[in-house]
């Protein structure tokens, strides 16, 4: 779960990280109070939405005033960022920058390790440097089990760049972000900029902190920061319903048992796709026991999305079998009745292969057609779509 500016704030104020004081408020009005509030000008209004970039996009202003911050605010709110609307703004103290530096902790996947990315240039785009001059960021694994101390927060600024004076001043905050990360179950933990304000003072001016879901049991305190509203609202329904449901940018509806055959099947959907531009439109895992009930959400979930042309259900019988996941097709079709009107092509395999193919013959439904192979089934369903 990715948080807004203003959470993460929050969670790095818990953890000793030097942030600046700062006010959500989701209408004008609440703007001015907030900057009332604050006191102190200038303030700065920012959008809260969970893409980076809002700088650029008109997303954070200066105000000296609380009417300036009211009606910045009117102007923010409302506004689309990228995509993302914002429904609240986080009315902020004012920094006096001197320098902007960037800094994050990340998990490396690949390497299998946290890492740490450094530079001296933060401020608006750390991917174009990461790309136009990846000497300038620095990267240092991390042992997880010592994560940053001072040692390690003084050996990632030096291969950054800092002075001793200035690493003496900014390893105790690289400290406090790895006790956050560590201490949240974050996958990332980025501070964009990591400010040093003109009287020598390191801020964490603005931040980003993704969650480990898969740590959420750890931490039911996390479970007010979720805010549907910013998510996909199929992912959300589907979620809801207890489908294990991606969305993604395609046409063709995906439905199969077990993580490796939907991925794979994914794969091969936009091989088959790719001469007419088609692409999977999701991916769901309906998992082992795909009763009718669960096929039926399946698709429910996949036929409402008006992107979707056509589905594939690919299933591979194992404990359950065949006869039972065609049994379930039958019946979520009936269920769903005149919602279901787009063509479903079906391949089964595996366990009770022959008693599921017979129950789908018989059943005959105008929108099922059945395939034998993988392959076969996805350029079918590629081809549906594209018609
Ligand atoms: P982002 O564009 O979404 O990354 O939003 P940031 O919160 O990082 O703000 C973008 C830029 O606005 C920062 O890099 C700063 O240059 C500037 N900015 C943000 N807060 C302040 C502030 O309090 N004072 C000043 N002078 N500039 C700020
Ligand atoms: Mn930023």
């Amino acid at each position: 779960m990715d948080l807004y500016e203003y959470q993460a704030r929050d969670l790095f104020e818990a953890h000793g990280v030097p942030v600046l004081r700062g006010i959500v408020a989701t209408d004008p009005e609440q703007a001015r109070l907030a900057a009332e509030d604050l006191g102190a000008f200038p303030v700065v209004v920012k959008a809260q939405v969970k893409i980076g970039g809002r700088g650029k996009a008109g997303g954070v202003k200066l105000a000296h005033s609380a009417a300036d911050a009211e009606a910045w605010a009117s102007q923010i709110l409302g506004m689309d960022i990228r995509g993302h609307t914002v429904h609240s703004v986080m009315i902020a103290e004012g920094a006096d920058i001197a320098a902007e530096y960037y800094f994050s902790i990340l998990l490396d996947r690949a390497n299998r390790c946290h890492i740490a990315l450094c530079s001296r240039e933060g401020g608006m785009d750390i991917e174009t440097l990461a790309v136009e001059r990846p000497d300038a960021l620095a990267r240092v694994a991390l042992d997880p089990a010592t994560g940053i101390d001072l040692e390690v927060a003084c050996k990632i600024l030096t291969e950054a760049g800092f002075a001793p004076d200035e690493q003496e001043r900014i390893a105790p905050v690289l400290v406090t972000l790895w006790d956050t990360y560590r201490g949240e179950d974050a996958t990332l933990v980025e501070v964009n900029p990591l400010v040093q304000t003109g009287s020598g003072q390191i801020i964490a001016l603005d931040g980003k902190i993704t969650l480990d879901d898969n740590a959420a049991f750890r931490h039911p305190e996390h479970a007010g920061l979720a805010d549907n509203r910013s998510e996909d609202q199929r992912e959300v329904a589907a979620q809801a319903a207890g489908l294990n449901y991606v969305r993604l940018d395609g046409q063709v509806g995906i439905i199969g048992n077990g993580a490796g055959l939907v991925m794979s099947t994914l794969d091969v959907v936009a091989l088959a796709g790719e001469p007419y531009g088609v692409k999977p439109a999701n991916f769901l895992d309906i998992g082992g026991g795909a009763s009718a009930e669960v096929m039926a959400k399946g698709l429910d979930v996949i036929l409402g999305d008006p992107q979707v042309r056509s589905v594939f259900v690919n299933v591979f019988g194992g404990i359950t079998a065949c006869d039972e996941v065609a049994r379930g097709i039958i019946g979520a079709l009936e269920l769903l009745g005149d919602s279901a009107s787009k063509p479903i092509v079906v391949r089964l395999d595996g366990n009770r292969v022959e008693e599921g193919r017979d129950i789908l013959q018989e059943a005959n439904h105008p929108l099922v057609t059945m395939v034998p192979t993988m392959d076969q089934a996805a350029a079918r369903a590629a081809e549906l779509a594209a018609n």
